[in-house]
């Protein structure tokens, strides 16, 4: 179950916010507009805890936590991250690191077969034509 880039759009929902000035974005990795904070790090485990991503994994809980967050638009989110318990950040850790690994390696592998894909069919040609020429 993934949150797609159109969901949790309706009036009065937020999909994320800034950890440092409360600014609305549309992803908790995205640069905030309004201070500049690029969340890295611990900073993006509180992002996604701040965001819809913090309910990954139950689309009706993202859903009203959307509207949750709008509470805190413009707004110091301390309040908010101190009901977050020390597991939950764990866990939104754990989902981080395996959520920005599989895309890179599948990224990757896509890049290896577009770099060796024209020399195979190449290949795959010539083995063609000297198995023609041997009959
Ligand atoms: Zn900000």
């Amino acid at each position: 179950m993934a949150i797609g880039q159109g969901d949790f759009l309706e009036d009065g929902q937020v999909r994320a916010l800034c950890t440092q000035c409360g600014a609305e974005k549309h992803e908790p990795f995205d640069r905030c507009e309004k201070c500049a904070l690029q969340p890295v790090g611990d900073d993006l485990i509180k992002a996604t805890a701040a965001s819809v991503y913090r309910h990954f994994d139950q689309p009706s809980k993202a859903d009203n936590y959307a509207y949750e967050l709008a509470a805190y638009r413009d707004k110091d989110l301390t309040p908010l991250l101190s009901t977050i318990a020390d597991d939950e950040f764990d866990r939104l850790r754990r989902w981080l690191s395996e959520a920005t690994q599989a895309p890179a390696l599948a990224a990757n592998f896509g890049q290896l077969v577009r770099k060796f894909l024209p020399i195979l069919l190449i290949a795959a040609i010539i083995g063609a034509l000297l198995a023609y020429l041997k009959h």
